[in-house]
């Protein structure tokens, strides 16, 4: 059986290790090459784009794969869509690997927008801690306030006027992060709702200081098969 793991996130990576122990079972994974230097799952990987749903299925068909798991991020909309359109042209099955959203726990204070755009509009502080990734700090270049902007890459412009870069990859730790909301005196954090392990702690961070958080709601799935764990894929599999 041959697998195709759309990726980019820590879950297709852990299905990318536990699929290469089956025997019968050959794995690509696909990134889109966004990251510089990415984290590579164990086995083939395949970069880049697929140049829409149509060519998607065809790769499909021609690459003679017998499942596809869409374990891409949360806020990677196209892709998903993109997916779940190819792989119903081709035939071929397809299930969605989606962590759990993020809850609000006691001692949280969380205003939750639909977009970055909304988030820039309603931004309770002045020093802003902006954690939303390299795409979509545009909708933040118009804002008069002061933002810590931390990302894996370089961004491009356009961006806020009065900010500072911070390139980083998680995971993060809590104590990490409570020292740097402390010494850049944040007021405000902004951040997807990606859900996971590996960047909680801001959140955290956030509750322990009493500072509000500004969540960006998920985007909504396609019509199709999806569950949280890697287990639950691995069982799916024929
Ligand atoms: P996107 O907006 O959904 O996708 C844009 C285009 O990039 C897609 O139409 C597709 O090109 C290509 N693409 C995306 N993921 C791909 C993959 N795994 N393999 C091959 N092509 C892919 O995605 P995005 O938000 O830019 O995210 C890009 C990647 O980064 C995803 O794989 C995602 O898992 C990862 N990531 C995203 C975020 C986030 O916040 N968005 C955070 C962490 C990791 P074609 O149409 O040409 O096929």
């Amino acid at each position: 059986m041959k697998v195709l793991i759309l990726g980019g996130t820590g879950e297709a990576r852990a299905l990318a290790a536990a699929l290469a122990t089956r025997p019968d079972t050959a794995v690509v994974s696909s990134l889109a090459g966004r990251v510089r230097s990415p984290r590579l799952p164990v086995g083939d990987v395949r970069i880049g784009g697929f140049g829409g749903p149509e060519k998607l299925a065809a790769w499909l068909v021609e690459a003679r794969i017998d499942a596809v798991v869409d374990a891409t991020h949360p806020f990677a909309e196209r892709i998903s869509a993109s997916a779940a359109d190819a792989a119903a042209r081709a035939g071929v099955p397809l299930i969605m690997l989606r962590r759990p959203g993020w809850t609000e726990r006691p001692g949280d204070t969380w205003h939750w927008v639909d977009d970055l755009d909304e988030a820039a509009r309603s931004l309770p502080g002045e020093r802003v801690f902006l954690t939303t990734g390299r795409q979509g700090l545009a909708s933040f270049a118009e804002s008069d306030r002061w933002f810590l902007v931390r990302c894996v890459d370089p961004p491009e412009p356009p961006l806020p006027a009065r900010m500072e870069l911070l390139l980083d990859r998680g995971p993060y730790t809590l104590d990490g992060e409570l020292a740097l909301l402390r010494n850049y005196e944040i007021d405000v954090v902004v951040t997807k709702d990606s859900g996971g392990d590996l960047t909680v702690a801001k959140l955290d961070a956030a509750r322990e200081l009493g500072l509000p958080v500004v969540v960006v709601r998920r985007p909504p799935i396609p019509d199709v098969v999806s569950v949280a764990s890697v287990k639950e894929v691995v069982a799916w599999l024929p």
